[in-house]
C-alpha cells in the first residue's frame, strides 16, 4: 500500500487532525471521539455486553444518552465502512480523507482520557491532565526516544470487537493514568512542577521536563506502548479497508484531484478553527 499512502505522508499528516477542527464546526462531531465508559457502570461494564452492536446499544439505551456519553467505538466500525466504499470505488481522494480521519478516531480511541468521564482531571482537581498525557509528553520523548517501528499491518477479522477492545483497555488505564500523576504531584512543589516556556511570543505554563519525565517512568512507558498499538491498528485498518474492496490496484486509481467540495470543506474547518483559537477556546 505503500505506492499510495507514501506519497501523501504530508497530506495524510495535515488531515489527520480535521476531525478536531470539524469539532468547531459541527454540533455532532463532538461525541465521535470519545466514550464515557464509566457511565455505563464499573469496569468490565456488564451492563455494556462488548463488543455491543450500535442498534442494540440504542435500543437498550437511546440515541441521545448514547450520544451524550460519546460513540467512538462505532464511529470508528462507520468510517471503516467510508474507507471501505471509497477503495470499492477506487477514488483516491476519498480513500486519503478517509484514511487520514479514520486514523484519528483510531487513535482516540487509544487514549485512556477518551475513556473516561473525568477527561480532563476536572473532578479530581487534575485540569491539564489530558493534553499532558497526548501532548506534552510525546512532544518532549516521542523523537529522541521512541521507537515506531511496528512492523506489518494485519488483516482484522472482526474490527467492531478490535475496537471495543481497544477502548477497554484504554479506560481501565485512565485509573493509572489519573492516580500515578496524584501521586507524583504529592513529591513535586508548584515551582519544580511547572515551567515556563516561550511559544510564538507568548509565555505559557507547562509540566516542568523533570516532572514529564519522572511521570513517563512511573507510568512505565504507557504513552508510547500505546501510541505503538494506535499505529498498528491505523496501519491494520486501512489495510483491512483495502482488502474488503476486493483489493483493488492502487496503481490505478480514479479522482486523483480533491474536488471543489473538499476543498471548500478543508477551508471552512481552517477558518472554524482559527476562529476557535481566536476565542481562546480550550482544545482537547
Ligand atoms: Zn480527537
Amino acid at each position: 500500500m505503500m505506492v499510495l499512502y507514501k506519497p501523501y505522508a504530508d497530506f495524510l499528516m495535515e488531515h489527520a487532525i480535521d476531525p478536531d477542527k470539524r469539532r468547531y464546526a459541527v454540533a455532532a462531531e463532538g461525541p465521535r471521539h470519545y466514550i464515557d465508559i464509566d457511565r455505563y457502570g464499573a469496569y468490565p461494564y456488564d451492563s455494556l455486553p462488548v463488543p455491543v452492536k450500535w442498534n442494540d446499544a440504542v435500543v437498550k439505551y437511546s440515541e441521545d444518552s448514547l450520544h451524550a456519553h460519546g460513540i467512538v467505538p462505532w464511529w470508528v466500525n462507520t468510517m471503516l465502512y467510508r474507507l471501505t466504499d471509497a477503495f470499492k470505488e477506487k477514488n483516491q481522494a476519498k480513500i486519503l480523507k478517509y484514511s487520514a480521519e479514520i486514523g484519528h478516531y483510531i487513535a482516540d480511541a487509544h487514549v485512556p482520557l477518551h475513556a473516561s468521564s473525568n477527561h480532563n482531571g476536572q473532578l479530581t482537581d487534575q485540569k491539564g491532565i489530558h493534553g499532558f498525557w497526548e501532548s506534552r509528553i510525546p512532544e518532549l520523548l516521542a523523537d529522541k526516544e521512541w521507537d515506531f517501528f511496528i512492523g506489518k499491518a494485519e488483516y482484522i477479522k472482526n474490527p467492531l470487537d478490535f475496537i471495543w477492545k481497544r477502548v477497554l483497555e484504554s479506560a481501565a488505564a485512565s485509573d493509572t493514568v489519573l492516580k500515578f500523576e496524584k501521586e507524583l504531584s504529592k513529591s513535586f512543589s508548584p515551582d519544580q512542577k511547572y515551567s515556563f516556556e516561550d511559544r510564538n511570543g507568548v509565555t505559557i505554563r507547562q509540566y516542568s521536563s523533570a516532572y514529564t519525565i519522572k511521570y513517563n517512568e512511573i507510568m512505565k512507558g504507557m504513552v508510547e506502548r500505546r501510541m505503538r498499538q494506535s499505529i498498528y491498528a491505523i496501519a491494520s485498518f486501512w489495510y483491512t479497508s483495502w482488502i474488503n474492496a476486493g483489493q483493488p490496484d492502487l496503481a490505478k486509481l480514479s479522482n486523483k484531484e480533491f474536488s471543489a467540495e473538499d476543498l471548500k470543506e478543508f477551508e471552512s474547518l481552517n477558518a472554524a478553527w482559527k476562529n476557535s483559537q481566536v476565542k481562546g477556546r480550550e482544545h482537547e
